[in-house]
């Protein structure tokens, strides 16, 4: 028998389904397979080291997480006699709860209630009990006290209503009103004559009137988890390069003294370690979740380089003179001895924690702004995240925004490539390039300040937009002859559709505060009324921003783009603000009104939850190692339960 080698990459399911207004989707790591054994070996370790520590975070997040979620998993396994409607909706609320980590919102810090009666949810709970279910009951509770105790977390809005809280309203404290886990019984008053001995890894008490901090470590708060990690993570420093398994080592010597210095250690190996093909982040590092921004939620991320795309980018940093010497502005203000940014694509295995199943498409790190200014900081952009965001991403939204059929295909076939193309670009040629007029006193982000980051974000886009049409491109193997004009007229296409489309963000009032929209919106403004490149178009009562001339669209661009590069290098203030104010920063309300009734129609989600790669160990009979396979599950729940141990497929890997 023979079965077909591939599937068609395309004809994958990446949508996996829909719940409220997030979506779910299924990530892939297609150059795992390739990796040689010790590579995998190495991957399979850090994986279980990701799995281990999943529960860190959730326990962070809220107090009440980890119960929550046994009971909803401990019902959702055990369904036989749970009326229809009331599982319906616990699946629903359970499928919200793992994607973002608990019942409050991603993107808005709110929280999301059960909307079933309690009592509903009360005999799904002893139905489930009668199945088999095992629930998470302290010494002397029943079901029913538990179910009782936990009754405003499951069903009270006005419980616990916002996990982060940066700015409460007056009188109220910034700690008190967030309902995360990372101080109990604090306010800022009393931290005021209280110095921290570990800022980032600790939970900060009030215990008998007195300050405690209980230390994120080996023998201290989450032993048992950090115990598992360090476990896999000296499991794995066998198979790592010798700078990688320096950094794993620093890593565990972190976990077990939970000290600063330790800390730092770790950061500047971890930087040092530039070179190896398998990286992972693993850790206590993005402080967003602490409405004072110090304490560190616990994230790890297991990736591997993506060689094919890194060479790409690796290509574009050579050659950051080249592009410099032909920057479409002044010589006065180019570069001589212009150094390429460096980056690494990367494929990522598995996200946990901090990181998933929500993921960034970019990370920068290490945090600590001393270890970066002294040793650096290493960059990836998750490329198999960025693909499959836009694999997900429904045609027909496209062509909602896309004035002909023929645009919506382009778009449908090159938009994902042309996007990661420009986006190199921009970080890797943008950013670093042009030089400060002698004129200029100080920096030009404290001249230009509330301007400097949109103007900067605009100046690197725009040389990634006059450039992409460049014959340099083909010459170096990034994009084919054949068809380079098709990506480029995608991606110009893409660029003005997305200045319509953004404006769904802004739902109220009729100006943009980001930074990156309001470049984009400048850029397309700007070229709407001072070239030919674009012209606005209306049918059936919609709006469409229409790419009628490609050369006229790069040669606007290139204008536009020495201008701003003038501003930057003079720090001309006045200049700067003008622009935005002309082109960036306002917009006609009943255009946002018609964008938003346009994209609500077609239901765009707001956030995705990724479901991660599966990966099992194929063992001899001495249960050692001998390789890894890697599948999709292609289903949230099967993975979430999996984690927690729920599943079959889980408990028979210990
Ligand atoms: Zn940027």
């Amino acid at each position: 028998m023979s079965v077909p080698v591939t599937s068609r990459v395309d004809a994958r399911k990446y949508l996996l389904e829909r719940v409220d207004e997030a979506a779910v989707v299924q990530l892939y790591a297609d150059g795992f397979s390739e990796l040689p054994t010790r590579d995998k070996i190495l991957i399979y370790h850090l994986y279980e080291a990701a799995i281990a520590g999943r529960d860190i975070y959730y326990d962070q997040r809220y107090a009440h997480n980890l119960e929550m979620r046994d009971v909803l998993e401990e019902i959702l396994t055990h369904p036989a006699g749970v009326d229809e409607s009331t599982l319906a909706e616990i699946r629903r609320y359970t499928k919200l709860f793992w994607i973002n980590t608990g019942p409050y919102n991603n993107l808005t810090a709110r929280k999301f209630v059960l909307t079933c009666a309690p009592e509903a949810f009360e005999a799904a709970a002893r139905a489930a009990r009668a199945a088999g279910a095992r629930f998470p009951l302290r010494a002397g509770e029943t079901l029913e006290t538990l179910l009782a105790r936990l009754r405003p977390y499951f069903f009270d809005l006005s419980v616990d209503s916002l996990v982060t809280s940066k700015t409460p309203g007056s009188g109220k404290d910034i700690l008190e009103a967030s309902a995360n886990n990372l101080y109990t019984n604090v306010s800022m008053a009393d931290l005021e004559a209280f110095v921290e001995r570990y800022p980032l890894n600790s939970r900060l008490v009030k215990r008998d009137g007195r300050l405690v901090e209980e230390v994120y470590r080996i023998g201290g708060r989450y032993d048992a988890y950090i115990r598992a990690i360090v476990g896999h993570l000296d499991a794995a420093i066998p198979f790592a390069t010798g700078e990688m398994a320096t950094a794993l080592r620093a890593l565990i010597r972190f976990y077990e003294t939970g000290e600063t210095a330790d800390r730092e250690a770790y950061d500047i190996a971890w930087v040092r370690d530039r070179d190896s093909p398998v990286d992972t982040i693993n850790g206590f590092v993005e402080v967003y979740m602490d409405a004072r921004g110090m304490k560190g939620a616990w994230e790890a991320l297991v990736y591997y380089v993506n060689p094919h795309k890194t060479a790409g980018i690796r290509k574009l940093a050579a050659e950051a003179q080249w592009f410099e010497d032909r920057m479409p502005w002044a010589d006065a203000y180019k570069n001589q001895g212009v150094r390429g940014v460096s980056a690494n694509a990367i494929d990522v295995v598995i996200e946990t924690g901090d990181s998933g199943p929500v993921t960034p498409v970019g990370i920068n790190l290490p945090n600590d702004q001393t270890i970066r200014e002294r040793y650096g900081s290493k960059s990836v952009s998750l490329s198999n995240a960025t693909e499959a965001y836009d694999r997900s991403t429904s045609p027909e939204f496209r062509r909602e925004f896309s004035w002909s059929s023929e645009e919506a295909e382009r778009a449908e076939k090159w938009s994902s490539f042309a996007s990661e193309l420009t986006t190199n670009m921009h970080e890797v040629i943008g950013h670093g390039s042009g030089r400060i007029s002698d004129r200029l006193q100080g920096s030009p982000q404290t001249v230009l300040k509330e301007q400097y980051s949109a103007l900067e974000e605009s100046r690197a886009d725009l040389v990634a937009l006059y450039f992409v049409p460049d014959p340099k491109l083909v010459e170096l193997g990034l994009v084919d002859e054949a068809d380079h004009a098709d990506v480029v007229r995608a991606e110009y296409e893409a660029y003005a559709r997305n200045a319509l489309v953004q404006l769904r963000r802004v739902r109220e009032g009729s100006q943009i505060e980001e930074d990156h929209m309001r470049n984009r919106q400048m850029v397309v403004g700007w070229l709407l009324a001072n070239s030919r490149a674009l012209e606005i178009r209306r049918r059936d009562g919609k709006t469409y921003y229409v790419v009628v001339d490609v050369k006229a669209f790069q040669e606007g661009v290139g204008r536009l783009l020495a201008d701003v590069q003038r501003i930057k290098a003079e720090g001309d203030y006045e200049a700067a603000k003008a622009l935005f104010e002309t082109y960036g920063v306002h917009f006609d309300p009943a255009l946002r009104d018609e964008i938003v009734a346009r994209v609500d129609r077609l239901q765009m989600p707001s956030y995705t939850g990724f479901v991660q790669p599966r990966l099992e160990a194929v063992r001899d009979g001495h249960g050692e190692i001998t390789d890894v396979e890697i599948s999709y599950p292609l289903d949230l729940a099967t993975q979430m339960l999996e984690y927690s141990e729920r599943s079959g497929s889980r408990r028979a890997l210990r």
